[in-house]
């Protein structure tokens, strides 16, 4: 009742949830009770949680906050949400996103923006609370929901939560199950949390995550007690401090951020060592190659036959034709123009093939390093604080919005964890993030280190 409440007072002004379902939390709450009384309560037992409305949720609203998914009902829950409600948590509600989660500011929603809950000092200025889980980051944030289910394709998990003071982490990949996530760019793709602290969001990736037969991508592999490792040492731990995220131009109030970060971690026995990752500097043009690719592909299936929104024309090209120029905003359809321009015969070689073999690089860059003995990498989560809404220079020059990804997308393009912690505040007191890296399914190092710091 206290967060339905909550909602109700901030959500006018935030945005961040684009629909209550108060009935369903209060049902939810009231079978917890139940399970409460008995001894039966579950790791996550009356738990109040916002989701990304990305997650199909059974008979509840899901259109990945896009105009085309306009009325779809799923018939089915996703896994990630199915293992949170079966222990024992309570949905309030979907949470806004950039439509598709594409974009970095919660601006491409068909619901329009999530404002930040954070301004800073003496400004009344709005500003946006980063993207695309823009909705679960501030709704985090601003205490109208006790955590939220997220997803992070090139760092929409890692960057709302830097944005928000909240954390977030996009586990492995193949860790938590894609089904029932609406697709962008699946061998990117990933569920993750983002939570008020670092306890909170291992206790919630625990849940989260499991094998699942209806994602071949999905691992079959013994889901760790993530919580057991917070407050464990993190003496003779290596951390890595790659060079190249060293970027031209960066504030100098981010450097002294990575440079206290790395204090807080030798402060506590941890070991720091200087490496390099030299193909950092393709990453992100690889990722805005693979990514709108695979989005091209995944989102030919908003054809007005099968789901949501159609717009009738005189033949069924026409109808195809009319319903995706209504259906899908600017942003999207700048990615799908990309995607099959680099997907055709001719540029495929040039574009798509090459930003596969970058791909390939960039992991290689990883495995080099971690097969050194380093345990985990400590980068800066994004290059700057929160942007002011409607910003000019973003809105010019859409490749100014994808640079906030700088940081994040090396990791989704590797396939590895990447966990996002608040860890102090810029000259404005806005919140900024730091980011720690690790091998492949070894989110509980990340735990550690991030506990460390937050
Ligand atoms: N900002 C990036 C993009 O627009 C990442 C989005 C995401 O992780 N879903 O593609």
């Amino acid at each position: 009742d206290a967060y339905i409440a909550a909602i109700e007072t901030a959500n006018d002004a935030l945005n961040a949830y684009v629909k209550v379902t108060p009935e369903k939390a209060r049902e939810m709450a009231k079978a917890s009770d139940g399970r409460l009384a008995k001894g039966e309560g579950g790791a996550l037992e009356g738990i109040p949680l916002g989701v990304k409305d990305l997650y199909a949720t059974e008979g509840v609203h899901t259109q990945a906050c896009s105009h085309i998914l306009d009325g779809f009902e799923p018939r089915y829950e996703s896994t990630v949400t199915a293992n949170l409600w079966a222990d024992g948590a309570v949905m309030l509600g979907k949470l806004n996103m950039d439509e598709f989660a594409m974009g970095s500011s919660n601006e491409t929603s068909y619901y329009g923006p999530v404002k930040n809950p954070w301004r800073a000092k003496g400004s009344n200025k709005d500003l946006v609370p980063g993207g695309s889980s823009g909705g679960s980051a501030a709704a985090v944030a601003a205490h109208l929901c006790a955590g939220a289910t997220a997803s992070d394709t090139g760092g929409s998990i890692r960057q709302p939560a830097a944005f928000t003071g909240t954390v977030g982490i996009k586990p492995t990949y193949g860790r938590c199950s894609r089904w029932g996530m609406v697709a962008f760019a699946s061998s990117l793709d990933q569920a993750g949390p983002i939570a008020r602290d670092v306890r909170d969001a291992a206790i919630m990736l625990k849940s989260m995550a499991s094998a699942d037969d209806k994602d071949t991508t999905c691992v079959d592999m013994p889901v760790p007690d993530y919580e057991a490792a917070i407050g464990q040492s993190v003496k003779g731990m290596k951390i890595g401090i790659p060079a190249e995220y060293r970027m031209d131009g960066m504030p100098e109030e981010i450097e002294k951020l990575w440079q206290q970060g790395i204090a807080w971690l030798k402060d506590a026995g941890a070991e720091i060592v200087d490496i390099s990752l030299p193909h950092t500097k393709y990453a992100l043009p690889a990722y805005y190659i693979v990514a709108p690719a695979e989005a091209s592909s995944n989102l030919a299936r908003y054809d007005g036959v099968r789901y949501g929104l159609r717009v009738q024309g005189k033949d069924i090209v026409e109808m195809y034709e009319n319903t995706r120029a209504a259906g899908f905003g600017d942003e999207v359809k700048r990615r799908v123009m990309i995607g099959t321009y680099v997907l055709s015969a001719g540029y495929y070689d040039a574009y798509y093939l090459r930003a596969q073999k970058v791909r390939t690089l960039i992991k290689r860059d990883f495995e080099t390093v971690f097969a050194d003995g380093v345990d985990a990498i400590l980068t800066p989560a994004t290059p700057s604080a929160a942007f002011g809404i409607a910003d000019q220079e973003m809105a010019a020059d859409p490749v100014k919005m994808y640079l906030n990804d700088i940081f994040t997308v090396t990791v989704n393009m590797a396939g590895l964890p990447g966990i996002a912690v608040p860890a102090g505040v810029d000259g404005a007191g806005l919140p900024l993030g730091l980011q720690l890296i690790g091998k492949p399914f070894d989110e509980e190092t990340l735990f550690r280190a991030g506990h460390v710091i937050e």
